[in-house]
């Protein structure tokens, strides 16, 4: 597929450029392809591509695509219900979507019961949108030092998703306040957390979210059509 390999290279370039810009380099931002709306043959064809890791925002799905391909890594990107734990933990590699207490809750039993530890990001809604899942900021601290109290589940950082805005530069106050909060709360040691990542910047505005910070990037359109 001419067409995909054209598209992961530009997102390549794109991604070097951008991680230049503010001093760092590509091998440290990870690239997920968010793969939710394409079939395992096109998933197949960017893995031969190179790429090691995939997003979705769907358990049943991640479930299935993971079956077909178990070699990569599959995070887990979209809201997740509560009775369907069961059914990721194991699975993703990080979920990315932890936005409220109780699922934290229900995480921690699930990995009680499977003896795992269980990598999460808390899902922080910055410009407060009422559509958006996702803690509030002001909320951050209570929920870290909640999950000190937590034994499987791991804090490793932060996720958010900016406003739809035509124009990628819209998004940047967003991605920047986003890795304030990361910096505020690394100096804080919570027991169970370890704030090193921000997964943060999709096809629209990537190259923003990496020049104010971001370590991991979920690129769908972009990469897929
Ligand atoms: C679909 C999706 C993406 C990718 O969106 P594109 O605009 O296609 O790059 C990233 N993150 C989440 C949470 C998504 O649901």
């Amino acid at each position: 597929m001419k067409n995909l390999r054209d598209n992961l290279q530009t997102v390549k370039q794109n991604i070097e450029r951008a991680a230049l810009h503010s001093g760092r380099k590509a091998s440290e931002i990870t690239l997920i392809a968010v793969s939710k709306t394409v079939d395992i043959d096109t998933v197949k064809l960017a893995c031969d591509l190179g790429i090691s890791d995939f997003g979705e925002n769907r358990v049943a799905e991640l479930g299935r695509k993971r079956e077909a391909l178990p070699a990569v890594n599959w995070h887990m990107i979209g809201r997740l219900q509560s009775n369907k734990v069961k059914d990721v933990v194991g699975k993703a590699c990080l979920i990315h979507s932890l936005d409220r207490w109780n699922l934290a809750q229900e995480l921690d039993k699930r990995g009680q019961v499977l003896a795992q530890s269980i990598p999460a990001l808390l899902q922080i809604n910055i410009a407060g949108e009422e559509q958006k899942a996702g803690i509030a900021p002001g909320e951050v601290h209570d929920f870290l030092d909640a999950s000190s109290g937590l034994s499987w589940v791991k804090i490793f950082g932060f996720m958010t998703i900016a406003p739809l805005f035509e124009d990628g530069e819209a998004s940047r106050p967003v991605f920047r306040e986003l890795f304030q909060l990361k910096k505020k709360f690394s100096d804080n040691s919570y027991r169970n957390v370890d704030l090193r990542f921000l997964s943060m910047g999709m096809s629209q505005d990537y190259e923003v979210a990496i020049e104010e910070g971001a370590n991991i990037v979920r690129i769908g359109s972009a990469i897929f059509g």
